[in-house]
Formats: structure tokens, sequence, C-alpha cells
């Protein structure tokens, strides 16, 4: 009896100990399929994901084009008295969350300044609720749709609550939108148009023109060849040493008559390998070559980083590419 009860017991613990391990495997699974809202500040991490050298103070402006596959997401770095001021212009899909957060801190990111995203399409601002949750952010920037266009994706809906669980309203980004910068630098929001209603979500995509000592960076998100027509029409300044490519280079941005008004020295293309669109077009590529414009990709050139001191812009290719959790698969 005694030796049988011993048995039983030995038996419960080997039970105890396979519940324990199908509890721990459940609680990551939930994990990694986004199902806990509230997450600490700091968790959860994917580590030796992003490998970035720990970013000083820059001494000019610094814009890292990160790479986040078939998606956009642009860290902005201005110096700011002892420290810095960074604005973080869209996120790229769900699957990031974590690559950015680890790639975002490894730079030195505690907090964000100034969030924007051009437009609530998730290759832009799948992962957008989850930066908010982790980091301090100082404002936050977003196209006004008109309601039958606002996205009803769980992307989108995440986004809302964590603002509104931080306390944070969306400041509409439209045309002549304020954004305030250190060092200098202008931002200036050139679309869309206030009251702006377009068939195609990606036309509400903001413009935005940063301005350092004599270079600046033109920010396109998703803006078509409507959108850009119309900025130009409206008579904002667009010419930039460096473009960020409207729509991952697809031919349904980048007019000729809007590629020669920026009259790019610089491109760059924000796009995944291999991707499903095509993306970069060749009609893109060909337009821009016709230019001279030196073209970046991030599905060739990885994360791209471009600095200027105010004159002169200088490129690093080749930076760590935020990388997707491999299991997540939520939209
Ligand atoms: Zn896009």
């Amino acid at each position: 009896m005694k030796r049988g009860g011993r048995r039983s017991r030995k038996k419960l613990g080997v039970g105890s100990f396979f519940a324990a391990l199908v509890i721990a495997l459940l609680l990551l699974w939930a994990e990694n399929q986004g199902l806990f809202e509230e997450l600490p500040a700091n968790g959860p991490q994917t580590p030796g994901a992003v490998s970035f050298s720990p970013a000083e103070r820059p001494e000019g402006l610094e814009v890292y084009f990160l790479d986040v596959g078939q998606g956009d997401s642009e860290l902005i770095r201005l110096p700011n008295g002892d420290g810095v001021f960074h604005i973080l212009i869209d996120t790229g899909e769900y699957a990031y969350a974590d690559g950015l957060t680890e790639g975002l801190r490894a730079l030195g990111v505690e907090k964000i300044d100034a969030l924007i995203c051009s437009h609530p399409h998730t290759d832009h601002m799948g992962c957008m609720a989850r930066i908010v949750q982790r980091f301090e952010i100082g404002s936050f920037y977003m196209p006004r749709l008109p309601d039958k266009k606002v996205p009803t994706t769980p992307a989108y809906e995440a986004l809302l609550n964590a603002l509104e669980k931080k306390g944070l309203t969306a400041i509409p980004l439209e045309q002549n939108t304020e954004i305030p910068c250190p060092a200098g630098a202008k931002l200036q929001v050139s679309a869309p148009q206030p009251g702006a209603d377009w068939e195609d979500l990606n036309n509400f995509s903001g413009i935005l023109r940063l301005a350092y000592g004599e270079t600046a960076f033109l920010f396109t998100g998703d803006a078509e060849k409507e959108s850009e027509a119309l900025a130009l029409e409206d008579g904002y300044e667009l010419s930039a040493d460096v473009l960020k490519c409207g729509h991952h280079g697809s031919r349904t941005s980048s007019s000729a008559k809007f590629l020669k008004a920026v009259n790019p020295r610089y491109a760059v293309i924000s796009c995944g390998k291999d991707n499903s669109y095509g993306h970069p077009h060749e009609g893109t590529l060909k337009k821009l070559q016709k230019l001279g414009t030196t073209v970046y990709r991030t599905d060739e050139d990885q994360t791209v980083l471009a600095k200027s001191d105010g004159t002169t812009v200088t490129f690093e290719t080749g930076l760590p590419s935020i990388l997707p959790n491999q299991t997540e698969k939520r939209k």
C-alpha cells in the first residue's frame, strides 16, 4: 500500500509538471496571438532580433528608414538640448510590434515626441497600438477620415483603445498642421486637405516636408497621383534632397510632374522582398533614373540611415532589419 501510494504521488508529480508545461505553452501562445491587451511597458522582447549599435545624441538630423518588410516606418532623430527629439512616422504591420519595440529601444528611444500615422492601413500602423502602450508619447497625429472610410480592423480599434487609455487625442494630420520640432527643423504638412473625401484611403496620407538647414526630406505615406497633384496645385514647397517614395514605389504614385517638382537627389523605397504587389514598379524606377536620382530600397538595403548636417546628406545602408514575429497572423 505504501509503495502504491508513493507511486501515485510520483505520477501526480509528473502530471503536474506536464499540466504546468501546457499552461506555460498556452500562455506563450496567447501572448503571441496578442490576446493580452494590457502589457507591461517593458515586455515582451525577441532577444537578438535587432542589434543596432546604441545611437548617440546626433549632431544633426538623422532619419532611419526602418526595414519592416512590406510596410513603412521612419524614425527621425533631432538634437534637442542635451537629449534627442524623436518623431516616428508609421510602424509597419502588427507582426513587427516586438521587433520595432526592441529596435527603437536599441536606438535609445524612451519617448516618442511626435507619433505620426500617415494613414490607417495596417502596413503603416498595424503595431502602432503596441508602440503607444510601450513608449511615452508626446503628441499623436493622424488624418481625419469621413465616417465611411474609418477602418474596422482590429489594429485600428486597438490603436484607438491604446490612445484612450493613455489619455491621448489624435491631432488631425492635414494641410498646415503644426508639428513643432527643435534644432531649427521645420515640418510642413501639405496633404491631405481638410475635409478631403477620396475614394482611396491611400490618398488621405499625410505628405510631410521636413526642412533641416538647407536640406529637406519629403515623406508621402501612400499618397497617390491625385493627392500629389493637389499638393502641387495648392502651391506647397515640395523640393527635397530625399524623397520617401509614395506607396512603396507603386505606379499609382510618383507622377512625373510630382517627381520633377520634388527633384530628389535620393529616393528611398520601403517595400518587402519579393512582395506580391511587384513594388517597386518598373515605371517608378525608370522615372527616378531619368531624373538621376539615387535609389535606396529596404528590400535590398535593409534599414537605411540618412544623416544631414544641414548642408549635405549622407547615407548608410545594410543596418539591421526589424524582424517580424513568425507566429503572428493578426491583421
Ligand atoms: Zn502602404
